[in-house]
């Protein structure tokens, strides 16, 4: 019998997880991988498309490049989730599962920020990171702030990169000392688990003299009046604003009852949800973890590894031990590295690899390697 499986969503972690899938079960899978869109993209692509570093076509990769024994992809909207029934409903057809893998990823809500959706701009979406781009290019004189607006968000470096690449672009185009840059962070150092990168960036910053606001989020926009509101209720001078918006489950993962209190509940070590064979990984769920692809994909193939076992009734393997990492961009060409572990201690622990030119290649050869084994392709 042939293992009946459902991936819904292919970013990192359904990717990884149908990737695995497909290589240990081969014809004995079948297994149908969903996503609303029809290109991926790398999450930090969307700084190459803000900065203007690489044009948008360059960094998505089209869903039909999979080909894979045992996968179908659809592109299709999914509208239901039955977790009781693994029945998944779409604008494209119903479709039912032995095991359903539910790896959504996070949406957007600007709208809970008042004035940001009409006086400021995001970076997080596609669509925003393609805006900005127009828009960077037009700054060249003023307030610049990079604002978080909710504790919760993906990704944990990625203000911090958007702050430095900003320094890099107005230094480029000679008008860096016409402009200042803040950067609104709900932390009281820039990556929490890593004292040592978070020493590092804040270095970074003194050195380029751009202004670490901490422990604060951008709770309301006032473009007519040029200023953004914080929490604590302190108004910052404002011309350009690169918003993080607030994070939430995409609209079907509400819907569906799966959420608990904003997001997926899932056991620490198998990510199985309160249903049994459905399980859920990456920034859908409350697993405890940073919100980021390096965390998504380890969580697939922890689940990869648990439904192989359970389909060739094998003792299962060790679960998810809330490890992994991610690139920083620094700045001036030059990559660092944090790995973190959420899970071994009372509080996560984070180690930095610090930030080189030879980095560099070792973030390229990251998406390389995902292009290949997850799409086939080549550089
Ligand atoms: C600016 C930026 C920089 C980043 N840099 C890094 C980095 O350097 N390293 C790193 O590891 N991470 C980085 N990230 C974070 C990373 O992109 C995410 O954490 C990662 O993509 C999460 O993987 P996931 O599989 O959980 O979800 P996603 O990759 O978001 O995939 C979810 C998929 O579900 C689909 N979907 C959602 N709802 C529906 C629906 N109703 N119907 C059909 N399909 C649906 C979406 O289209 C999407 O393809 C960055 C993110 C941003 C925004």
């Amino acid at each position: 019998m042939k293992l009946r499986v459902v991936v819904l969503g292919a970013g990192f972690g359904g990717l990884e997880v149908t990737t695995l899938l497909s290589e240990a079960l081969g014809e004995n899978l079948d297994l149908v991988l969903l996503d609303r869109n029809d290109t991926f993209y790398f999450g930090y692509s969307k700084l190459d498309v803000m900065f203007g570093r690489k044009p948008a076509d360059a960094v998505k990769i089209p869903y039909q490049h999979i080909h894979k024994t045992g996968v179908r992809f659809a592109q299709a909207m999914i509208t239901n989730i039955d977790p009781h029934a693994k029945r998944v409903t779409t604008d494209k057809g119903v479709f039912d599962a032995d095991v359903l893998v539910v790896a959504l990823g996070a949406d957007y809500a600007p709208e809970k920020t008042p004035g940001l959706v009409e006086g400021g701009n995001e970076y997080y979406s596609f669509a925003g990171a393609m805006k900005l781009r127009e828009v960077i290019p037009t700054f060249t004189h003023g307030h610049a702030i990079v604002g978080v607006c909710a504790p919760s968000f993906k990704c944990p470096p990625a203000p911090s990169e958007a702050a430095l690449l900003l320094h890099d672009d107005l230094v480029a185009r000679g008008v860096r000392e016409n402009c200042t840059i803040s950067l609104v962070m709900p932390f009281h150092i820039p990556i929490p688990p890593s004292p040592a990168i978070s020493k590092a960036l804040l270095d970074a910053f003194a050195e380029r003299n751009i202004t670490y606001v901490k422990d604060s989020v951008v709770s309301a926009v006032d473009a007519a009046r040029h200023v953004v509101r914080l929490n604590d209720g302190r108004e910052l001078p404002c011309d350009l604003l690169l918003a993080i918006p607030t994070h939430r489950v995409p609209d079907v993962v509400e819907t569906s009852g799966l959420a608990v209190d904003g997001w997926i509940p899932v056991h620490k070590h198998t990510l199985e949800t309160r249903f049994p064979n459905v399980y859920a990984i990456g920034d859908v769920t409350s697993v405890g973890t940073a919100k980021s692809g390096g965390f998504a994909e380890t969580q697939g193939a922890v689940v990869a590894a648990e439904i192989i076992a359970s389909y060739r009734g094998e003792p299962m393997p060790a679960g998810y031990d809330g490890t992994s990492g991610c690139y920083v961009e620094f700045g001036d060409g030059r990559v660092g590295r944090v790995d973190v572990d959420f899970f071994s201690g009372p509080q996560p622990t984070g180690t930095f690899r610090d930030a080189t030119l030879e980095m560099v290649q070792e973030k390229k050869e990251f998406g390389t390697t995902r292009r290949a084994r997850w799409f086939g392709l080549s550089g």
